[in-house]
């Protein structure tokens, strides 16, 4: 395993890490997340990804349990939480990002999860409703605390995580460390353009999430076959029409040629692709099968057969670089 820091900080991430979204709590039963868990952690993957909003609090009941039975040593791993979507009871102040709720949500996942304390803690999206300011004291409140160790954002544009650093500055607390935005090859705008400014200058660490675009960069659902997969989940039709998608899977139909060319899987070369990018600080994967997760782990391998050649077949391919704004 190679490990990266999450951005500027001194904080070591596994470039692979795993995370629990629709998995642990929904589609898979507790022991196949324990599998997983148990095969990524021996595999040196050191950061799993949680949020209050997964399973409505489920994932991470699930992922405590998993870590306490392994007795793993705290200093070992990095688990996350994300606030803003809330559990199973939504309503006034049990969800956004409130000093209520920000503070409420964190002691329910330290509970849900049986720690003391989250190595990172995720502001899931931004709150028009909350005034950025009140936000930042709450995060800076759970990091005097100690309650949570670094804290971040996921899907805020540059501009709302620039005011959040600008607050932070002003009143001297801590800023955020890293977001956790979508990256694979059809989604790259956030990465590859609006925040490159955060990378130069604020030396901003990533998360990135669906990085096989939810399956689709497996190559998987050419034959549109949807059995056993997460786009037969109840209420994920949205993400059925995302993902068949014509032009998207004509491009997939391609990529998988490529990687076919090059002796690898298309899941391998889509999170190789992504590992490559230095502003990538970690790739969290997604299995709901063990044998899933065995080849995704060995992406690292890839890595090297991404040559520009390569790179420059793949942009032919998928043609969706970003124009990117000069500073
Ligand atoms: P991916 O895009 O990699 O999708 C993972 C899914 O793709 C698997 O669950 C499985 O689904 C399928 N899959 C994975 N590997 C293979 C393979 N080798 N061959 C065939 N199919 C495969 O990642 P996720 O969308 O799961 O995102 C990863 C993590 O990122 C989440 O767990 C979560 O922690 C985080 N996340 C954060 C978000 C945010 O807003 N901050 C939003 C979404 C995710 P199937 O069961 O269908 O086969």
């Amino acid at each position: 395993m190679e490990y990266r820091r999450l951005g500027k900080s001194g904080l070591q991430v596994s470039a692979l890490s795993l995370g629990s979204w629709l998995t642990f709590g929904q589609q898979i039963s507790d022991k196949t997340a324990d599998e997983l868990m148990g095969m990524a952690y021996d595999a040196g993957v050191n950061f799993f990804d949680n949020a209050e909003g997964y399973a409505a609090g489920k994932s991470e009941i699930v992922m405590g349990k998993i870590l306490k039975a392994h007795k793993w040593e705290r200093e070992s791993f990095v688990v996350s939480s994300k606030v803003f979507f809330g559990t199973e009871n939504k309503g006034p102040n049990r969800v956004g990002l409130s000093r209520k709720h920000v503070i409420e949500a964190c002691n329910g996942a330290l509970s849900r999860l049986q720690a003391d304390y989250l190595d990172l803690y995720f502001c899931h999206r931004p709150d028009k409703n909350t005034p950025i300011e009140e936000t930042v004291w709450a995060m800076n409140t759970l990091l005097q605390q100690g309650k949570i160790l670094y804290w971040g954002t996921s899907e805020w544009s540059a501009a709302e995580i620039m005011e959040a650093i600008r607050v932070a500055r002003q009143y001297n607390l801590i800023g955020p460390t890293m977001e956790q935005p979508q990256y694979n090859l059809m989604e790259r705008n956030k990465l590859e353009n609006e925040y490159l400014l955060l990378f130069k200058e604020y030396g901003l660490g990533t998360t990135i999430w669906s990085p096989l675009a939810s399956g689709l960069l497996s190559g998987k659902y050419t034959a549109k076959k949807t059995a056993d997969t997460r786009l037969e989940l109840k209420g994920m039709e949205w993400l059925k029409d995302a993902v068949l998608n014509e032009d998207k899977l004509k491009k997939a139909q391609e990529l998988q040629k490529l990687a076919d060319k090059l002796n690898t899987s298309l899941a391998k070369l889509s999170l190789a692709w992504c590992l490559k990018n230095p502003n990538v600080s970690t790739v969290i994967l997604g299995a709901s099968k063990p044998d899933q997760l065995k080849e995704n782990l060995t992406a690292l391998e890839v890595v090297p057969l991404l040559t520009d050649e390569v790179m420059g077949k793949i942009e032919d391919i998928v043609q969706t670089r970003p124009k990117i704004v000069q500073f």
